[in-house]
Order: structure tokens, then C-alpha cells, then sequence
């Protein structure tokens, strides 16, 4: 199958502008040339040469750059073989002054304004080679040359050559200068578009705990939910396991909630449950964690609490729930709380057993009247507090 068709490369800017300068240049060249050779019996090969030389040799060249695979490097070769050509030129025609400098100092500038100082060795060096060939060609010979004609088309060439390089440098710093800018542009751009990104990756994240944390929680009261609490309950347990603590467990139901449901309304009864969460939360630890289980029912996880503590804790809250009830005017006089203890290690391993014991001790704190702690097994007889009279 043949190759696809490839869109014609383009030459480098650089080959199209030395182009048109060269081509121009070396019409002014030729005129010049014919002014100092005119009348001096030159053979009509050596016109078709100066013909060839600076009316043909610019188009050859540039088209054996349009086709190089790469032009501008095609380019710094033509500057080079310029130098090589016009030396030999204004050599085996007797350095003509003007002429010389002219055809010198236009063809090497642009070798340094290619390659620095590496362009001007190389220029210095293709003039001197094409001298030295000059010589071996024609013998040495000096023709300074005082024509104003041939004076005149030397300034004028120079200077339009000269102009002609500033204009192009123009040119060039505007382009770079937009294209700098452009940059610049682009640049705030992207900085915008990333501060917008981080803006609202915050907001992502925000978001995501915030999801992440009423996935958690419980709406009425805003303690942790079941959910949480069987998340964690694994790890605390396996925590305390791991590091030789305790860890208590209290289930704690409301007592004849539905009472008050019933005979306040369930307005009422979100109240109570509302500031049920609150004393928990408030008389919490921090490494306590408090949570409606659902219903009345709530359930408080505490790591590292020794047994021997856990009766009074629970109490704490029973006490606190009972004078919510008959200090507070806007809730119900009678309010109390059945509360279920289990202990780890002594009453279970892992969390359906602990919570199976501490529905089995708030059972009994239930049938025992209620308003009541009950821990499952006191593990020592130093637990065994009395129990509260009820009410
Ligand atoms: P006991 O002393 O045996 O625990 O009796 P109780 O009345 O507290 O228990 P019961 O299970 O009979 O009734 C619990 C009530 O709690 C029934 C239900 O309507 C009510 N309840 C459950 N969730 C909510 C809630 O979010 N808000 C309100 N106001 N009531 C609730
Ligand atoms: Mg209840
Ligand atoms: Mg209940």
C-alpha cells in the first residue's frame, strides 16, 4: 500500500526571510559587480558566472534548504558557503574596497546573528578560505576602486540590508513578546482553574466527613448511632484486649416511655429523649462513646472503665435523668432509667455476647421495679452496691 500523502514541510521562518534578503542583496551585487568589471576585458564566461552567482545561486540555495530535512540547520550552511563565495569573488577581482566590505560584513552578520561567536569564526574562516582560492585562481591583485556609482550602490545596499535585519528583529521580539504573553496568560489561567480545583476539593472533603458523620449520627439527639456503635464496639473491644483495660457496657432504656409518649404527646417524648443524649454526652469522656441504640433505648461504651467503677457511673446517669424529671418544669415529674451493665473481660468476649449479658441485666433491672442498675455478675463483692429504692 502506498504511503499516505504528507502535507508539503514547511521551511523555517529564518529560510524564507534569508531569501528574500539574499535575493534582493545580490540583484544590488550584481549591479555593483558589472559597474567594477565593465571595461576591464573580463570573458563572457566570467559574466554568466556573476549572472549565476548573484541572480541564480539565491533561488538554488534556498530551494536545496526547503527540501533539507531539516532547513534551518540547511540555512547556517548556505551563510557559511555565502562567505566562501563572495571572498572569492572580491578576491580574484581585486578587493574592491567598498565592495568588499560591503559583500564582507553583510554576508558575516548573518552567520553571528545564527550562531554567535561560533558564526563569526566560521564566516572569518569560509572569507579566508575563499580568499586564499581567489589567489590560486587569479594571482593577487589590488583594485581599491573609487567609482561613486559603484560607492553609492555599496551604501545604499548595506544600508537597506542593515535596516532590513533590525526590521526583522522587530518583527521577531513583537511575536515573542506576544507569545510571552500568551504564556503568561495561560499560565494565571491554569493557576485559576487549580485554585478552583483545591476550592473544590475542600469542598469535596468537607462534604464527604460531613456525610460520613451524619452516617454516624443519630438526628434527635446527635449521639452516634447503632450503626457506629457496631463499627466500633469491635475495635474498642479488641483495643482493650490488646492493651490489658476493661471495658464496660451500659444498655439504658427509659422507663414507661410510652407513658409519656401517651400522655404528653410525642412532641414530649423527643424532648425527654433530647435531653436523655445530653446528659449522657455531657458526663461522657472523652474516650466514652454515647449512642441511641434506637427507641428509648441508648447503649454507652466505655473503654478502660473498671469494674469496680461501673456501678456508679451508671448511677450517675439513672440519678441525673431522675432530677431532669423533677427539676424541670417542661418535662414530665416522673422520669427514671432501667440500666443493664456487662463487663469485659469478666462477662463476655466480644460484642453479641457483652450485649446479650447487658440485655439480660436490664431485663432483670426491669422485672426488679425498674429504675434500677443492674450489672449481670458483680465480679467482686466490693460491687455489690445496694440498690436504689425506686422513684
Ligand atoms: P419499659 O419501661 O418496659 O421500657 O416500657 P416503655 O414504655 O418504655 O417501652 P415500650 O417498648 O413499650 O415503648 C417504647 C416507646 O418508645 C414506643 C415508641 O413509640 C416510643 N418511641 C420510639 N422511638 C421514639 C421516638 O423517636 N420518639 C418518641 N417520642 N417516641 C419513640
Ligand atoms: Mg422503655
Ligand atoms: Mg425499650
Amino acid at each position: 500500500m502506498p504511503p499516505p500523502p504528507t502535507a508539503p514541510r514547511q521551511p523555517h521562518w529564518i529560510v524564507r526571510a534569508h531569501w528574500v534578503m539574499r535575493s534582493v542583496s545580490f540583484v544590488n551585487a550584481f549591479a555593483f559587480f558589472s559597474l567594477h568589471l565593465a571595461g576591464r576585458g573580463y570573458s563572457t564566461w566570467v559574466w554568466l558566472l556573476l549572472a549565476l552567482q548573484f541572480l541564480v545561486y539565491p533561488h538554488l540555495i534556498y530551494l536545496r534548504a526547503c527540501r533539507a530535512e531539516n532547513s534551518q540547520q540547511a540555512e547556517l550552511h548556505n551563510l557559511v558557503l555565502d562567505c566562501f563565495l563572495v571572498a572569492i569573488w572580491v578576491s580574484t577581482t581585486g578587493f574592491p574596497l567598498w565592495i568588499t566590505f560591503t559583500l564582507f560584513i553583510s554576508t558575516a552578520i548573518n552567520n553571528a546573528i545564527s550562531q554567535g561567536y561560533r558564526g563569526i569564526f566560521l564566516a572569518l574562516g569560509a572569507f579566508g578560505l575563499g580568499t586564499l582560492l581567489g589567489i590560486g585562481i587569479g594571482g593577487f591583485q589590488l583594485i581599491p576602486e573609487d567609482n561613486p556609482w559603484i560607492t553609492g550602490l555599496c551604501v545604499f545596499g548595506l544600508s537597506w540590508y542593515l535596516l532590513g535585519i533590525g526590521r526583522i528583529a522587530h518583527t521577531r521580539a513583537l511575536l515573542l513578546r506576544t507569545v510571552r504573553e500568551n504564556l503568561k496568560q495561560r499560565e494565571q489561567e491554569l493557576r485559576n482553574a487549580n485554585d478552583t480545583l483545591q476550592q473544590q476539593l475542600a469542598e469535596n472533603l468537607t462534604l464527604q466527613r460531613s456525610l460520613h458523620e451524619q452516617a454516624n449520627r443519630d438526628a434527635l439527639t446527635g449521639l452516634f448511632n447503632r450503626r457506629y456503635l457496631i463499627d466500633t464496639f469491635e475495635r474498642e473491644l479488641a483495643r482493650c484486649s490488646r492493651e490489658s483495660q476493661p471495658l464496660c457496657l451500659m444498655l439504658i432504656d427509659v422507663d414507661h416511655f410510652k407513658q409519656v409518649n401517651d400522655g404528653h404527646g410525642h412532641q414530649m417524648g423527643d424532648l425527654v429523649l433530647q435531653e436523655l443524649g445530653q446528659l449522657l454526652a455531657r458526663e461522657a469522656r472523652q474516650q466514652d462513646v454515647a449512642c441511641r441504640f434506637g427507641g428509648e433505648e441508648f447503649v454507652m461504651l466505655l473503654p478502660g472503665l473498671p469494674a469496680s467503677a461501673a456501678h456508679e457511673r451508671a448511677e450517675q446517669w439513672r440519678r441525673g435523668f431522675s432530677e431532669l424529671g423533677r427539676t424541670r418544669d417542661d418535662l414530665p415529674g416522673a422520669l427514671s432509667l432501667s440500666i443493664g451493665v456487662a463487663l469485659f473481660p469478666a462477662h463476655g468476649a466480644n460484642p453479641e455476647s457483652l450485649l446479650r449479658v447487658a440485655d439480660q441485666a436490664l431485663y432483670k433491672a426491669k422485672t426488679g421495679g425498674r429504675n434500677r442498675v443492674v450489672i449481670h455478675a458483680p465480679v467482686d463483692a466490693a460491687m455489690q452496691a445496694p440498690q436504689p429504692a425506686a422513684g
